[in-house]
Formats: C-alpha cells, sequence, structure tokens
C-alpha cells in the first residue's frame, strides 16, 4: 500500500481505524500480528559472547601451559601430564562459562534498561488519549507527536501544526524537515514524502496527529536496522584498561619465564622436565583469568544499585565516569525545584491580584476578585496552553509542560474551559522563549518571558481601555516582573492580538499582563548540593528562568554568586574567557548553545562534567558532556536517547546518589584488581625466588627432583581456581564507605592502576612471598619436598583471607560487614580442608599437614598481617 499517496479517510478505512481510535481489544491481535520491534541486530548472539571469553592472552597462554603439560610426556623419562592438562581446560571453560554468564547478564541488564527509557507515545484508543510505551503501538493507532518526542512507527499524517521533524537517522540529511497532510504522487521519493513520518526520526518542533500504518521490521528505518545497533561502545574504559593490562601482563610473563629459563640452564644442572614446568607453573601463577568477569559483574551490580536509586544508566561506562565528575551543570525546573506549580500572582490592567488554591480563588488586598475581570489574561493562559487534563491517570493531573498546566488550572479556577480551534501554532523553544497561537477566529495569543513578549508589542490592556504601551510602561512592567522574580516566581507575560494575519501573529500585540508561579526547591536538594560540593564537586545552575528568579532560587538552594546572564555570556570566549565562565554559580536565561559553551570552558579546564538537559536542543550537550543526564519524567525523548543516563525521578539529589554509588563502584573494582594482582605477584615472586634460591641453596633437591618446584602448576591453578571465583566477586557487593563524599581529590580521573593500586600490589605479593619462602625452606628442611610444598601451597590459600581484608580495610570496610565476603573465605577454607584431609590430595600431591608445619604456617602469617598493615598503614598513599 502506497501510503503517501492516499488520503486520510481512505488510510484509516483501509487500517479499520475510527475517529476515536483502535478499541482496546483490537489492540492485542495487531500487536500479534505486526510487532513494532526491530528485530535484527538488536542482540549480540549468545555464541558470539561465549566465544569472545577465549579470545585473550592470558588465556591463549593457559591453552600453551595446558599443551605443555601434554607434551612434556614426550620427553624421555617423563609422563603424560593429563590431570594437569585436565585441570587447566576445565578451569579454562569454568571460568569461560562464567564469563559468559557475566557478559551475557550484563548485556542483557543493558538492554532492558534501555528498554526502559525507550519513549513513551500517546495514543488515543478507546476516544482516550493514553500513554503507552513505544513497543505497544500498533497499525491503526493513532498517535500525537510534539516538540521532542521520538516517532515510535512510520505514520500518515492527519494533522500537522508547523510540524518539523529530523529524519538524519534515516537520510543522513541533518536539514529539518516541515510536514504538512495533503495527500501526494505516488512516485515521489521517500525523503519527499512530507505527508507521513517514520520511525526514530524525531518532532523538532510544532505538533500533530496521524495515523500508524507500519510498525518494527516493515517500517523504513526496519530495513537498515542491521546496521543501525552496530557502532555502539562495548567495553568501558576499565574494561579496556582490564584488556591492555592483560596484554602487557602476557609480556611481562614471557620475559620471566625466558629469564628463569636462561638461569637454571645456566648456572644450574637442574633437568630439562623441572625446566619446563617451571615455565608452566610461572605462566599459570601470573594467570589473572577471572579479572575481566569480575569487573563486568561489578558495573553490571553497579548498574543495579543505581537503579534502585532511581538513576538508569545507559551505558555500562557512565557507572564509572559519573564517579568522577568534577562539575555538575544543572537545571532548575523540576531538578532542583519541585515543579508543583500553582500561579499565585498576577498583575493584570496595572494592578496585582494574589491567588491561591482555595475559595475565593483570586483576590486583591484580601478582597475577593472577580474571576471575570481577569478572563481576558487568563484566556490568554487557556489558549495558549498544550497542556490537558488526564483523565484516568492515576498519579497525575495534567498532561503536558507543567508550567503551562498551573496556567490551565488557574483558568478553570476561574471557570474557563475549552479552547477554541486553532489555525496555528509556533511552538516554544528554550531559544525563541514564548509560543503563539492563533485561533480560528483569527485571534494571536502569546506567552512568554516578559522581556520577550514586552518587545513585540505596542499596546496595553488598561483599566480605560486599548492605549499606547510607552517605553516607560514597559520599564514598570519590567520591574514588576523583577520583582516577582525576587520572590522566587517564575514570570510569564501574555498579549494578544485580534484579526491576526496567520503569519505575522507575532508582532504589534497588545500586552495583557503577568502571571508569576511559585516552584519551590526540592526539600533535600540543599543538602545534595552542599554534599557535592563536600565531595569536590561544583556544583552550577543554568536556567532558561531570569536573573533574579534564579538568584532567589538560588538563594534558597545554597548557591553562590550573583547570576550571569545569556547577554554578558554571549560575549564571552569558552576558552580565552574560561576563568570568568567557570566561577560562576548560576545562569540565567541560557539557551541550548549556552548550554554548550558553559560546558566547553569547564572542560577546557580539565574537568569532567555532568550537564542535565531536557529539550530537543540540549542533544549536543547532553552527547558532549562527559555524563549526559536527562530526566525521566520531563525530559523529551530525543534527550533522553542522547543521554548516558536517566534520573527517573527528575531529582538533583539522585545524581547526588549516582556520584556517592559510581565512586563506591570504582572503589570495588579496584580493590577486586588489587586482591587478584596482588595475589598472582606473590605466586610469580614466589615461584621465581623459589627457583633462584631452590637452584642455590638445595641444589641436591632442585637437581636429583625431576618435579623441584616451589608450588606446583596443579597447585597454583587451585589457588587462582579458588580466588579468582568467590572471594574477587564478593569485593563487588561492598557498598561506598561512609565518608566517600568528603574525599574531594582522589576520583578525579582516576584510572584502574594509579600508582597506588601498583604499589599496594607490589607490596603486598611481596610480603607474601617474602614470608612464603622461609616456610617452604624451613619445612623442606625438616620434612621433605612434598610436604614443603603443602605447607606453602595452605600458606597461600589461607593468606587470601589477609589479603581480601587488606585490600577493604583500607576503605574501612570491616570483615564483620559483608557476609558475603565471609561466606567466601570460608568457602576457600572448607576447599581447601578438603583438598589436604579428603583422597583428592592424592591427584594434588599434597601432604595432610602437622601441627608442626602450622606452626610454622602461624609465624609467617603473623609476619604476613604485619607487612600488608604496614604497606596499608605508611607505604600506600592513602
Ligand atoms: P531550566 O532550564 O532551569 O529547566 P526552564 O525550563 O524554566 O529552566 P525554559 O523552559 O528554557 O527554562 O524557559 C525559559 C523561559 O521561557 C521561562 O523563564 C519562561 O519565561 C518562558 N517559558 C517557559 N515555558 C514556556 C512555555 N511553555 N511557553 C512560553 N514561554 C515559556
Amino acid at each position: 500500500m502506497e501510503w503517501h499517496s492516499t488520503g486520510p479517510e481512505k488510510v484509516m478505512d483501509e487500517l479499520g481505524v475510527r475517529e476515536e481510535g483502535l478499541q482496546e481489544s483490537e489492540v492485542a491481535a495487531r500487536k500479534e500480528r505486526s510487532p513494532n520491534r526491530l528485530e535484527k541486530g538488536d542482540e549480540v548472539s549468545p555464541l558470539r559472547i561465549f566465544i569472545s571469553q577465549f579470545q585473550d592472552f592470558l588465556i591463549y597462554m593457559l591453552m600453551a601451559a595446558a599443551a605443555i603439560s601434554v607434551g612434556v610426556g614426550f620427553l624421555p623419562g617423563a609422563e603424560f601430564r593429563w590431570t594437569e592438562a585436565g585441570l587447566i581446560v576445565l578451569i579454562l571453560l569454568l571460568n569461560g562459562i562464567f564469563g559468559f554468564i557475566q557478559d551475557y547478564r550484563a548485556e542483557k541488564s543493558i538492554r532492558a534498561l534501555r528498554e526502559m527509557s525507550k519513549p513513551t507515545t500517546r495514543v488515543l484508543r478507546n476516544g482516550e488519549k493514553r500513554e503507552v510505551q513505544m513497543t505497544e503501538v500498533v497499525p491503526g493507532d493513532i498517535i500525537f507527536l510534539e516538540s521532542g518526542s521520538s516517532v515510535p512507527a512510520d505514520a500518515r499524517l492527519l494533522e500537522a501544526n508547523n510540524l518539523e521533524t529530523d529524519e538524519s537517522a534515516l537520510t543522513g540529511e541533518s536539514q529539518e524537515v516541515s510536514k504538512e497532510t495533503d495527500t501526494l504522487d505516488e512516485d515521489v521519493p521517500l525523503v519527499e514524502r512530507k505527508n507521513m513520518v517514520f520511525r526514530n526520526t524525531t518532532v523538532v518542533s510544532g505538533s500533530g496527529k496521524a495515523v500508524v500504518v507500519e510498525t518494527g521490521m516493515d517500517t523504513q528505518v526496519g530495513d537498515i536496522a542491521e546496521q543501525l545497533n552496530q557502532a555502539e561502545e562495548r567495553e568501558t574504559p576499565f574494561q579496556k584498561e582490564v584488556d591492555q593490562l592483560g596484554h602487557r601482563l602476557g609480556y611481562i610473563i614471557l620475559g620471566v619465564i625466558a629469564l628463569v629459563t636462561v638461569f637454571q640452564v645456566a648456572f644450574t644442572s637442574t633437568g630439562i622436565i623441572t625446566v619446563l614446568l617451571a615455565a608452566l607453573s610461572l605462566a599459570v601463577a601470573a594467570n589473572p583469568v577471572g579479572l575481566p568477569a569480575a569487573v563486568t559483574l561489578a558495573l553490571a551490580m553497579g548498574s543495579r544499585k543505581m537503579l534502585e536509586k532511581d538513576v538508569l544508566v545507559r551505558r555500562l561506562n557512565v557507572i564509572e565516569s559519573i564517579g568522577s565528575v568534577d562539575v555538575i551543570i544543572t537545571d532548575k525546573t523540576g531538578t532542583l525545584t519541585e515543579e508543583q506549580m500553582d500561579v499565585t500572582r498576577l498583575h493584570f490592567k496595572g494592578e496585582d491580584f494574589e491567588v491561591s488554591g482555595e475559595k475565593p480563588y483570586f483576590s486583591r488586598h484580601g478582597h475577593r476578585t472577580e474571576s471575570e475581570h481577569l478572563e481576558p489574561l487568563l484566556r490568554a493562559g487557556l489558549e495558549c496552553n498544550n497542556a490537558e487534563k488526564a483523565p484516568g491517570e492515576e498519579d497525575r493531573e495534567y498532561f503536558g509542560d507543567p508550567t503551562e498546566a498551573a496556567l490551565l488550572k488557574t483558568a478553570e479556577r476561574a471557570g474557563l474551559t475549552g479552547k477554541s480551534e486553532r489555525s496555528r501554532e509556533i511552538s516554544f523553544s528554550s531559544q525563541r522563549k514564548r509560543m503563539t497561537v492563533v485561533t480560528g477566529e483569527g485571534t494571536a495569543y502569546m506567552k512568554g518571558a516578559p522581556e520577550v513578549v514586552l518587545e513585540r508589542c505596542d499596546r496595553i490592556m488598561d483599566k480605560e481601555g486599548v492605549s499606547e504601551l510607552t517605553q516607560e510602561r514597559k520599564n514598570e512592567l519590567v520591574n514588576r516582573a523583577d520583582e516577582y522574580g525576587s520572590e522566587a516566581l517564575r514570570t510569564l507575560a501574555f498579549a494578544r492580538k485580534q484579526d491576526a494575519d496567520v503569519e505575522q501573529a507575532e508582532s504589534d500585540m497588545v500586552f495583557l499582563g503577568l502571571q508569576g508561579m511559585i516552584d519551590p526547591p526540592r526539600s533535600e536538594v540543599p543538602q545534595a548540593v552542599e554534599d557535592c560540593r563536600e565531595a569536590g564537586v561544583k556544583v552550577v545552575m543554568a536556567t532558561g528562568d531570569d536573573a533574579t528568579t534564579a538568584e532567589a532560587i538560588g538563594d534558597q538552594i545554597g548557591f553562590r554568586g550573583d547570576a550571569m546572564e545569556t547577554a554578558e555570556l554571549q560575549e564571552l570566549d569558552p576558552v580565552e574567557d574560561r576563568d570568568e565562565i567557570i566561577e560562576r554559580e548560576i545562569f540565567a536565561r541560557v539557551t541550548p548553545e549556552d548550554k554548550v559553551k558553559i560546558l566547553k570552558a569547564h572542560q577546557d579546564a580539565g574537568r569532567n562534567v555532568a550537564m542535565t538537559g531536557n529539550g530537543v536542543n540540549d542533544a549536543p550537550a547532553l552527547k558532549n558532556a562527559d555524563v549526559g543526564v536527562s530526566m525521566g519524567k520531563r525530559g523529551t525523548d530525543v534527550a533522553q536517547q542522547s543521554s548516558d543516563m536517566i534520573v527517573q525521578d527528575d531529582n538533583f539529589a539522585s545524581i547526588r546518589d549516582a556520584i556517592e554509588e559510581g565512586r563506591g563502584i570504582s572503589d570495588n573494582i579496584r580493590n577486586s584488581v588489587n586482591y587478584l594482582l596482588s595475589g598472582n605477584m606473590g605466586e610469580v615472586l614466589t615461584v621465581f625466588f623459589g627457583l633462584l634460591l631452590g637452584g642455590m641453596v638445595f641444589p641436591e633437591i632442585f637437581s636429583s627432583h625431576d618435579e623441584a618446584l616451589i608450588l606446583t602448576p596443579m597447585m597454583l591453578l587451585w589457588i587462582n581456581f579458588i580466588s579468582d571465583g568467590f572471594p574477587a566477586l564478593a569485593l563487588s557487593t561492598d557498598p561506598p564507605t561512609q565518608g566517600i563524599m568528603q574525599k574531594t581529590e582522589s576520583y578525579r580521573h582516576r584510572s584502574l592502576m594509579d600508582s597506588e593500586i601498583i604499589k599496594s600490589i607490589l607490596y603486598i605479593g611481596g610480603a607474601l612471598a617474602l614470608m612464603g619462602m622461609p616456610l617452604f625452606f624451613t619445612v623442606l628442611r625438616t620434612g621433605g619436598l612434598q610436604a614443603a610444598q603443602t605447607a606453602l601451597f595452605t600458606f597461600v590459600v589461607l593468606m587470601e583471607m589477609v589479603r581480601v581484608q587488606a585490600v577493604r580495610s583500607k576503605l574501612g570496610h570491616r570483615l564483620r560487614d559483608n557476609r558475603w565476603v565471609v561466606a567466601s573465605l570460608g568457602w576457600a577454607i572448607a576447599l581447601q580442608l578438603l583438598l589436604l584431609y579428603t583422597p583428592v590430595s592424592g591427584v594434588f600431591g599434597v601432604d595432610p599437614l602437622g601441627l608442626k608445619a602450622f606452626g610454622y604456617m602461624a609465624i609467617s602469617a603473623a609476619g604476613f598481617v604485619g607487612l600488608t598493615w604496614v604497606s596499608n598503614r605508611y607505604l600506600v598513599d592513602q
């Protein structure tokens, strides 16, 4: 069916839909037939995720290790070490499966989060407007479009008021396309089908009504869906760092292996089998295979924790960046304030009136005022308005912009309802700061920022009738608006013109008056702003409201200094005049371009910036910010889709919570890295020095034994199996530490491997080797090789408890506060006992340990605890 060349009635007939929209009962069957989903490209295949678990340098090394264990068997006098090879393969598989589960779940949860952040659409069903998820839209649905909304499916327009859409997602052309309803010729190409709107495009301005003709894969974008989801950035900076780290570690291990081999061959009489096994154990010892999965798990858990705090992350990497922001540039309305707007003051015909929520609604100096007296001003508020009552919606009274809802409510209090037919609407935008409608009878109504409206008026409605609007009068009105502003009222001016020319509706108007509305700050916001400040995060308010209102509200919240207005800002250059811009805390009457400028100035100063934005035109600011934040209720679809995270309750305090969570998660990830790598470091140093010392101090043992290693590959595999599993993951469950929001510096531009963490890994790893070595050689002297290996092996496993607590205690976590950590340690001890005192011991070649060995172990353990304490306390920067 060529929808664009078919008249609206025919289209509706064809789709079996009437004026009042579809019946709810018809929807299910249609949804079944034509679901509004883009199936292709939406998912990464599970198989690909599974295979990717094995495409890692460190994994290749372990595979090589498995090959060596079997390959040794070809040497004369040696046997095939199937158990080792089998165990390595088993560990690789387990790790692969585990990593797959983490990645797959993370992928799924981020997709679920995306799904939650998918735009909703207003549809007409059973004659009533209701809001449904975009995926619920079916062919035949009548949909309503307004500035900032995403088009949910391909649809034929029924009405269009100055409707313009951005079709760049579809055509690549970033020019706005204006839409109309006329039926077109059949051969009109796609880009010129002005009576159609298409899925994945957005409404830039105006409004309209359309009937859905195609959904899901049948839409124009369905054809190219496969290409669409490809370019996604899937790895976060931490994950990339872990990847790089893996590579680097791989090379370091190869270097160490080469060194040890050369040493053994040149200076000792060690047999070739031991040399090969030594290489094998080093490759195993240094391998933090579980690291990528631990990081993914921490991030995925982070996204869940944030959701509990009403913050929906759209990309995993924001979890890292939000913890390190230095500046938040935030809107005022709805984010810092309640957005429960109510008109409380009117200025009309030179007089001020009070408005209250109870009867008498309108009064002057405490005396009731008849609402008829105020009719022209209140009618302008009613006509120039797109808000609507929301019937049947429990949690809200009105659809649409709360500013407009407040005006509607006030008009209703005066008994005014029912808008006139319109012949034109010139929409509100943050740049225009005004909105105008022309009714069918030819009356134009305008509302907007007072200075903007006054500029377009030459007359004023007065007690005596309509008179000339002199400059003096204009000044008076500006002062009055200012006065309202200083009471923290958001003030709008109103004007009208009869017999307006539709094209010239916004000039030579008659000024009507002012309506001032309260919008109190949210009660938790002053504290949240203070908390951010303590955490070293500067909070900047950039509002579309005027300077006096902004300063008055700012004062209530705790912002400092005067507001800078857009006029002043426009004179400044974000780089040259950077300092002037970044020291301000309040910006007033800002446009979306101004926001980008403020953002650039802060970024130029090397700061990480989180920026909030809700309008269609905020997309550039949101995309350029380090963390783009949009609001769940107030944000337009366009803003939400351009942002990195969505604050579902619109509340600034949730951004503060997200910073706290982000910092906590970043700490946890670093703890996992520290814990895992310090273990590997300890193992490598132990094996390395064990071989060197062994070869020199006990040449008779080390050259006569085929397996004269300080720890066998099997033991090292076991150690890594235990530590890379449960304990490393338990570390991701720690909550943010107390006082995390009082640290001003340490979270800025944080990387995974900074000097602090490298030092910590070296010290803890070094201490482990330092204390393990004497233990080994003492037991070796008295009990033989196997007993010595067993003692050292058990020591390393048990010291995992100390290492876990060493990395945690630096942040003030106590052991008993996290049951997962306690459980993971219990698990490790239980497994170790099982290994020592059951027949499994044969497989691992361990001796059950006697009391004496435990005695030696206790001494080494005390030394290790002491050394880690000293390192935490004095050696690693806090
Ligand atoms: P913030 O950016 O802090 O959320 P805001 O939402 O108030 O502030 P804008 O929506 O850009 O900022 O509004 C700027 C100015 O435009 C307001 O101060 C008001 O004077 C005027 N204005 C706001 N909403 C409307 C509207 N629906 N119609 C006409 N004018 C409006």
